[in-house]
């Protein structure tokens, strides 16, 4: 059997298709989807686009973002307001790429991508699936990414994010070998509010340090209810690593990226560039 392609006009109409056919596939930017048809991986199957102009909005209301999950890297660089997406957009491949991939996509794309689903991670994002024709529900970004390591899927319409209110409180590094558009060694993104100079409700997230972007909560607990300090930078060092999974691939074997993992989350957290 061929690969067939259709065009759904309605997300909902898209969800029912998607949920009618274990075997169909939505075609959000293509860039890693394409590139399965394109060497022989996917030879046989449903592709669907869908041109709901919902799955490409941006919409802002206060400290309050939802991205429509057709939104692209190019799209979220070019808003002032999301400033602080800039830097997990822009480190997604280069300028071609990033007017293709999507927010939708990244959070299936397989480690070592997946940089900006780490920034969302951090940020404790809200993914609003449609599993068939019902409404869309939110699912926490972690649970979405436990479910995803179990092949379980939806229509991801959208993700929901707050933005963090001081800037300065959220910090994103990728460490790659080609620069500037290299794949990632690994790439991190943290949460640090502060009250009174102590940091309360850490959140730090690790991209191709597991099979998803994972959390790197022993690090949040080195942290949390501490000023950021020498002595706190060296606990959040010292548990960097633990729990984490990371492959050995053509970029890094684990046991570098696990070397390397404490000494970038160190110089993040002491602000360093
Ligand atoms: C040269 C190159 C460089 C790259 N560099 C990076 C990089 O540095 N960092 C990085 O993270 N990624 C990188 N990527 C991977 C990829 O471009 C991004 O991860 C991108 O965000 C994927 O989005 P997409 O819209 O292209 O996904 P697609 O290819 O359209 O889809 C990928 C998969 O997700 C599923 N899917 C997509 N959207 C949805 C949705 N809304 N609901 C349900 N299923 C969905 C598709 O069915 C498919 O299985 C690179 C790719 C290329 C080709």
């Amino acid at each position: 059997m061929p690969i067939e392609i259709r065009t759904a006009s309605t997300l909902s109409e898209a969800a029912g298709v998607l949920a009618g056919d274990r075997g169909s596939r939505l075609l959000s930017g293509g860039t890693l989807l394409m590139r399965e048809v394109n060497e022989g991986r996917l030879t046989e199957g449903l592709i669907l686009r869908v041109t709901d102009p919902a799955y490409r909005q941006i919409s802002l209301s206060g400290a309050r973002a939802e991205l429509g999950g057709g939104v692209t890297m190019a799209a979220v660089l070019k808003r002032r307001e999301l400033a602080c997406l800039h830097a997990p957009a822009r480190a997604i491949g280069g300028p071609a790429v990033r007017t293709m991939a999507t927010v939708g996509g990244n959070l299936f794309a397989e480690t070592p991508y997946g940089d900006f689903t780490v920034a969302l991670l951090a940020l404790d994002a809200q993914v609003m699936v449609m599993q068939g024709y019902g409404a869309p529900r939110a699912v926490p970004l972690e649970e979405f990414l436990a479910a995803r390591a179990r092949g379980s899927q939806g229509l991801v319409v959208a993700v929901q994010v707050n933005l963090p209110q001081n800037p300065g409180d959220f910090r994103f590094r990728k460490v790659s070998r080609v620069k500037p558009k290299g794949m990632a060694v690994l790439s991190i993104a943290a949460l640090l509010p502060t009250s009174g100079g102590r940091v309360t409700g850490a959140r730090i997230a690790l991209g191709a340090m597991g099979p998803t972007p994972m959390r790197a909560k022993a690090a949040e607990r080195a942290v949390e209810g501490k000023a950021l300090d020498t002595a706190t930078i060296a606990a959040a060092r010292a548990a960097a690593a633990e729990g984490t999974r990371p492959a050995t691939d053509a970029i890094a074997s684990e046991w570098y990226r696990r070397e390397v993992l404490p000494v970038h989350l160190a110089r993040l957290l002491s602000g360093q560039e």
